[in-house]
């Protein structure tokens, strides 16, 4: 089944602003709330699918993303998009939708299920390294292996941030439920919510035994080897998203994401021009007079082109297809080869004098003819 446009399933414009996003997803969360739906599969579908949409459009990286390369930008080689969003996530959200208090925390913690029970979980912060790129790897797509420092687990209490047999007591605040019941006025009506725990953070228990190496925290400063699948076509300064690489958050916490902030080393021959490839290439005038075969660098290897006899400088010969593929599609780009005439800037004494007999020959004066289009000509013609 193909997805939804996100912009659609919120019912706004892609102009649409941050307000009006936020406006949007905030009405469609109460129409199909489960609590308003109970039983009502549909209205579940179009929930989650509401709040995927929202946790995409309402992240500036996420979006600009979305809005390049649609879906296949959320998805594609491994990276985490807003995609497979749990209840939990959906109604963590809503902390920033309605302002502060979560209005559905009921759902939440009370008939959200068992072994949820509220607990508050730490999400680790993103890491965002960069990654130098040749034009060739750029051109093939690369998979890079990337050494990253970062928290992880701690090695002596595995994360956990307690130490030794009897490492946890249990919470006072919450006589080891990890919630706290309260009744509030709420866009629905009044409503007991079940809040989480402050003191314990919801699970009921505190550490009676800190962790000596991390200091309670349950993560310490570690090294992890990543591979990363790069496709084909990033340009400078794009991000890739590597979901769950990041910091590990405290005492079992998540993981944040790793973001990878590709950076391109500039090839000394090829120049880039978004998917084209720009090559200067010098003939002497001979060449450019006689005709000749000529040699010219492509991004995986070199390419043989023909010269034809009587070419001006400032001639551009188009490569199909030899320049760089674009993300996530088929299309590729051209090699556009630039044709100097190098005029000598030192002569013998014998060239000169083989130079001077041509001098005044009838064929050696400019006669541009209506084949030979001017600068502006071309200009005009190549960005159409
Ligand atoms: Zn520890
Ligand atoms: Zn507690």
């Amino acid at each position: 089944m193909s997805k939804r446009d996100y912009y659609e399933i919120l019912g706004v414009g892609r102009n649409a602003s941050e307000a009006e996003i936020k406006k949007a997803y905030r009405q469609m969360a109460i129409k199909y709330h489960p609590d308003k739906n109970p039983g009502n599969k549909e209205a579940e579908e179009k929930f989650k699918e509401a709040a995927e949409a929202y946790e995409v459009l309402s992240n500036t990286e996420k979006k600009s993303r979305y809005d390049q390369f649609g879906h296949q930008g959320m998805n594609g080689g491994g990276y985490g998009g807003g995609q497979h969003m749990n209840m939990e996530d959906i109604f963590s959200q809503f902390g920033d939708i309605f302002g502060g208090h979560n209005p559905f925390e009921s759902f939440f913690g009370g008939g959200g299920g068992g072994q949820r029970g509220g607990r508050r979980v730490n999400r680790g912060s993103n890491l965002r390294i960069k990654v130098k790129l040749t034009l060739q790897e750029i051109a093939n797509g690369v998979e890079k292996k990337l050494k990253v420092s970062k928290k992880v687990a701690c090695h002596t209490c595995h994360g956990s941030g307690a130490q030794g047999n009897n490492a946890f007591t249990t919470c006072s605040a919450c006589k080891g439920s990890g919630q706290v019941r309260r009744v509030t006025n709420t866009i629905l009506g009044q409503m007991q919510t079940v809040t989480t725990c402050n003191v314990c953070g919801g699970e009921g228990q505190v550490i009676a035994n800190t962790c000596r190496t991390c200091h309670g925290t349950g993560v310490e400063q570690g090294e992890d080897m990543i591979t990363v699948p790069i496709p084909a076509g990033v340009a400078d300064g794009m991000q890739l998203n590597v979901s769950g690489k990041g910091n590990l958050g405290e005492r079992n916490g998540i993981a944040g994401d790793l973001l990878i902030v590709i950076e391109e080393i500039e090839d000394p021959k090829l120049k880039r021009d978004g998917d084209n490839l720009l090559f200067d290439l010098y003939i002497t005038f001979i060449d450019a007079a006689l005709g000749t075969q000529v040699e010219i660098p492509t991004v995986d290897g070199k390419a043989k082109i023909k010269i034809d006899e009587g070419t001006q400088g400032g001639k551009v010969l188009r490569l199909k297809g030899k320049g760089l593929p674009r993300v996530n599609s088929y299309h590729k780009g051209d090699l556009l080869v630039n044709i100097n005439v190098w005029t000598p800037q030192q002569l013998s004494a014998d060239e000169r004098k083989m130079l001077e007999k041509l001098r005044d020959s009838e064929n050696f004066k400019p006669n541009p003819g209506k084949g030979d289009k001017s600068f502006f000509e071309k200009m005009k013609e190549f960005f159409n």
